[in-house]
């Protein structure tokens, strides 16, 4: 086997450690799921992001077990959908997301969406909280809570959450989320940090690309790594998935990093999480 990259982690605001890189599988059906997340097991990721609503937490739970690999050297996240809000809903849906990557307890347990029009996100938070109380969640996080959201939750509940994750890459760069994550220690998590491929034919990033021989996606990933966030691109395409690793053996000067911050563009490609329910 070829070395495989040592990737950095952070330390959450719990004192546990999260890989700044890690595998996401949305939209990958459950039945491709075994051998993506192998592929990427075996490039050298070892956190993998998937979730209730995907659908394929069977299949992630079916390569971390096949892997060989030991528990404490995996980095698991899953997510509570907005079906299932509230205290005991959370529970029950909390069970079946563990029953089915056949786990006993996950790295980063997060709410998917504040889905405000259901207006329960306090009651599921109360819930994670016993999960984490329990040991069966070594951090709680959420994901897509705006401002607004994150202050409610930080006004009713003494656990700040260890994460938000959150749409974000050159296109849509959330300075004011981030401002927030850093005032109150909460790490940010991107998703979609390749926008899902819509920002990798922009010329400066093609530019940066070949000044640094490599690809649009390594530099807007080294990007996101240099401003702290922790990154989760998803592949299904074995050499894209090395590739996506393949980002610790270069940096982008200030000059570079300021120049694909210009891109800020309003580009959401996901949801609006004040409407999504
Ligand atoms: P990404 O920004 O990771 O982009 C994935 C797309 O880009 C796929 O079409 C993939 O193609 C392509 N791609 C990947 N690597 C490369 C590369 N090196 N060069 C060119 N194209 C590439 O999008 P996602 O929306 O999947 O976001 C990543 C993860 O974030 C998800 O998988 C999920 O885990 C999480 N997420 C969370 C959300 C939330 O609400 N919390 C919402 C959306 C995503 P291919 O697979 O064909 O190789």
């Amino acid at each position: 086997m070829t070395s495989r990259p040592t990737v950095p982690t952070i330390t959450l605001n719990n004192g546990v450690e999260i890989p700044q890189l890690g595998f996401g599988v949305f939209q990958v059906p459950d039945e491709e799921t075994t051998a993506a997340v192998t592929h990427a097991l075996e490039a050298g990721y070892r956190s993998v992001d998937t979730a209730a609503i995907y659908g394929n937490e069977a299949g992630v739970g079916k390569a971390l077990a096949a892997s060989g690999l030991a528990r404490e050297e995996l980095f698991v996240t899953t997510k509570l959908w907005n079906a299932d809000q509230g205290y005991d809903s959370t529970l029950r849906a909390f069970d079946r997301s563990l029953a089915a990557l056949g786990l006993d307890h996950v790295d980063l347990y997060l709410i998917h969406w504040p889905a405000p029009a259901r207006d329960l996100y306090l009651d599921s938070w109360r819930a994670i909280e016993t999960l984490v109380a329990d040991g069966r969640v070594r951090a709680a996080g959420v994901s897509n809570f705006q401002p607004a959201h994150l202050t409610r939750l930080l006004d009713h509940s003494d656990l700040v959450p260890a994460v938000n994750q959150i749409e974000l890459h050159p296109g849509l760069q959330q300075r004011t989320l981030r401002e927030l994550h850093a005032a109150h220690g909460i790490a940010t998590e991107a998703w979609s940090p390749l926008a899902q491929g819509a920002v990798l034919a922009d010329p400066l990033l093609r530019e940066l690309a070949d000044r640094h021989d490599r690809s649009p996606a390594q530099v807007v990933l080294r990007w996101h790594l240099q401003l702290g966030n922790v990154v989760i691109p998803k592949s299904v395409t074995p050499a894209r998935i090395r590739e996506n690793l393949d980002v610790f053996g270069f940096s982008l000067t200030e000059e570079e990093m300021a120049a694909v911050s210009g891109l800020d563009a309003d580009l959401r490609t996901g949801p609006h999480p004040d409407t999504l329910d």
